[in-house]
């Protein structure tokens, strides 16, 4: 008999005896889901977590924007995107989606509030979270950097220097819309604006105008990102986004309780 008492109770040691014996055979019984996984999809990190991982698709890698539409009005130069004119829109579309992106304020301070470092990006080409040079810049709250426009500031403004380098990492979940053209369940977001949660799966009221409420219109499943133009040079690069596909799995029968040979249901 496995004495756990006469030794550490730290996790460490149950982690270890766990290695040896199941946890059936340590505590007697275990509990089972009755569900069968698929085995998640093996990946390769990128070195740190701002570069993509192996399934990533990367939408900016400092070269050029052929992955973009309307790239031949925006420039690219030292391996940056700078805004110009009208959006660029991404060829490729998404729907549950994470995101990486980072971008800069102009080092020149021009203008202020929604006029200084202005841009946007569109998830699905819709629902903007906002890009704009927050450092020291008062503009209306549900309108800085990380807002969903009109609908919601970030919970903390995390913003660096104008010039300097700011990332979003974006979980994007898209809305889900009936035959019928009714909203079946809404969209929500997840930010980290340098490394600090801003944003914590809000639920969206709908698209981000800026002269009118927010209302859902149906569209496609999936859709493209877009980058604003808003008459600013603000700088983009290393962009890029994978998909997100929940974990797959079946339920093969009700979940239960084993103990040696004897199976109890749960629900009995
Ligand atoms: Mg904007």
């Amino acid at each position: 008999m496995l004495r756990i008492v006469s030794l550490s109770s730290s996790t460490g040691f149950l982690c270890v005896a766990a290695a040896v014996l199941s946890c059936g055979q340590i505590y007697g019984q275990d509990y089972r889901t009755g569900i069968v996984w698929q085995e998640p999809k093996v990946i390769t990190p990128g070195a740190t977590a701002a570069d993509p991982p192996s399934d990533a698709i990367v939408l900016f890698n400092g070269k050029d924007l052929a992955n973009w539409e309307n790239g031949e009005n925006w420039t690219v130069k030292d391996g940056v995107i700078y805004a110009g004119r009208r959006p660029i829109t991404t060829k490729e579309k998404f729907g549950d989606c994470q995101l990486h992106i980072e971008w800069s304020a102009p080092e020149e301070v021009k203008g202020d509030g929604q006029g200084r470092g202005n841009s946007g990006i569109f998830l699905m080409g819709i629902y903007e979270i906002q890009v704009l040079d927050s450092y020291d810049n008062p503009t209306y709250f549900d309108g800085q950097a990380g807002a969903i426009y009109k609908q919601t500031p970030p919970m903390v403004n995390a913003m660096r220097k104008p010039g300097e380098w700011n990332t979003y990492d974006i979980l994007w979940t898209a809305p889900r819309f009936n035959e019928d053209g009714s909203l079946r369940s809404p969209a929500y977001i997840t930010a980290i604006h340098n490394g600090a949660v801003i944003l914590n799966h809000f639920e969206l009221l709908g698209d981000t105008p800026f002269n009118r409420p927010p209302q859902y219109t149906k569209h496609e499943e999936v859709g493209p990102i877009s980058l604003q133009d808003h008459g600013n040079p603000v700088r983009f690069r290393n962009i890029w986004a994978r998909p997100m596909v929940a974990p797959i799995g079946e339920q093969v029968r009700e979940p239960f309780i084993r103990n040696g040979d004897k199976e109890t249901p749960i629900n009995q």
